[in-house]
């Protein structure tokens, strides 16, 4: 097409501008989730005639847009989450890099935005770690937080593919999710709002899924509980915990444990930990690859299940576990839903985890932080 012969993203155009008032990392302990920013930040022009320009790492501050910016008034805006880690044997790694443009190529194309060869912008991503390098923290369980954002920038009111975007990256420092050890939340089920619908836009990226996203998370929030849990049509289907994806454990009537999440049918966000759950719960399950710890009779499923099921589940004994899964916290496990009125109450172990949490998490922390040696780690 008219698009793929313009230039892609080069890596060997990329400028570099060092700042020259470099800021002190503030003391680890000090670090609020996303509030703090290194000294550079990466930006890749696009321009619809002449396709992505040089990247730029520059210093770290403000962008210049026109008031009339698409991306002020019909939401051209997509990013991505993912985490650069400083292992135990000293090397700073990314987890699964490559999902995370995956998904960013597949948020861009949903809203006319300009796609992008995703293993360049890795590259790049690397180079801006590299400079940075000094603000992951040591100590254990803190990383740096990369954000990448694509935004429609071109000056003019009309709802249109936009001529012009900036893709940009910023990283931000932060602390472990869970410093005292995990705490299981309690999830407020949903029932006045909905996520997503079938072709629209649940399975993006995209800015425009998270803003209405607030209201709900308040009111749950006001009702005491930590997180809402999306459910989705008359039968309230289980989608999402808040901003991850949902898992939970039953005890089947033929002994065997069964893990499931909802598929990825449209309404789903494509988890990059979610995958990995899967993934590392399927070979496991087929003898593959075992992961220590982890049940031998373990069924892995992606089908969806009704708030109903957990319900009475929970109440015949069955469930042996629900939590969340996603970049930030890895596995947040869940104690408690409220739903319609009642509180539905989930077994924990004295740790917070459960019987296929636990071991899944060691993995891949494992894996992320060294001590498993896997592919998916990838050293920057
Ligand atoms: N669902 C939603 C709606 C999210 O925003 C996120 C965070 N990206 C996830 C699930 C978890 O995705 P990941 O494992 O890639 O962080």
């Amino acid at each position: 097409g008219e698009f793929t012969s313009l230039p892609d993203v080069e890596p060997s155009r990329l400028v570099i501008e060092r700042t020259q008032n470099p800021k002190k990392p503030p003391p680890p302990s000090g670090l609020v989730f996303g509030h703090t920013f290194t000294d550079h930040m990466l930006t890749i022009p696009w321009n619809a005639s002449s396709g992505w320009g040089a990247p730029k790492i520059q210093p770290y501050g403000p962008l210049s847009l026109e008031p009339s910016a698409t991306v002020f008034h019909y939401a051209q805006a997509l990013f991505e989450g993912l985490k650069a880690y400083r292992d135990q044997n000293g090397k700073v790694t990314l987890f699964r890099p490559d999902m995370n443009m995956k998904r960013m190529n597949s948020s861009a194309k949903r809203i006319a935005l300009p796609t992008f060869n995703g293993d360049h912008v890795i590259e790049l991503i690397q180079e801006l770690i590299r400079l940075d390098k000094h603000w992951i923290p040591a100590q254990p369980g803190y990383s740096l937080y990369i954000r990448p954002t694509l935004i429609g920038s071109q000056p003019a009111l009309g709802i249109a593919p936009p001529n012009e975007a900036l893709l940009f990256v910023i990283c931000s420092p932060v602390g472990p999710y869970y410093p005292q050890g995990f705490k299981p939340v309690a999830l407020y089920g949903t029932t006045e709002y909905t996520r997503a619908s079938a072709g629209g836009i649940g399975a993006y990226k995209l800015g425009a899924n998270y803003a209405p996203g607030v209201v709900a998370q308040k009111e749950a929030a006001k009702l005491g509980y930590v997180q809402n849990l999306w459910l989705h049509g008359p039968q309230h289907h289980i989608t999402e915990v808040g901003t991850m994806n949902a898992f939970a454990v039953f005890k089947r009537s033929d002994g065997a444990t069964e893990l499931v999440t909802p598929p990825l049918d449209g309404i789903i966000l494509p988890g990059v930990t979610r995958d990995s759950v899967l993934a590392l719960a399927r070979d496991h399950a087929s003898g593959k690859a075992k992961v220590p710890e982890l049940p031998e009779n373990l069924v892995v499923s992606e089908r969806s299940m009704t708030m109903k099921e957990v319900k009475d589940a929970a109440a015949n004994g069955s469930l042996l576990e629900f939590f969340g899964t996603g970049t930030a916290a890895v596995i947040s496990p869940v104690d408690r839903i409220g739903y319609l009125g009642e509180d539905v109450h989930i077994p924990t172990g004295p740790d917070g985890m459960g019987p296929v949490s636990r071991p899944i998490w060691k993995q891949l922390v494992g894996i992320q932080m060294g001590s498993v040696a896997h592919p998916w780690s990838v050293v920057v």
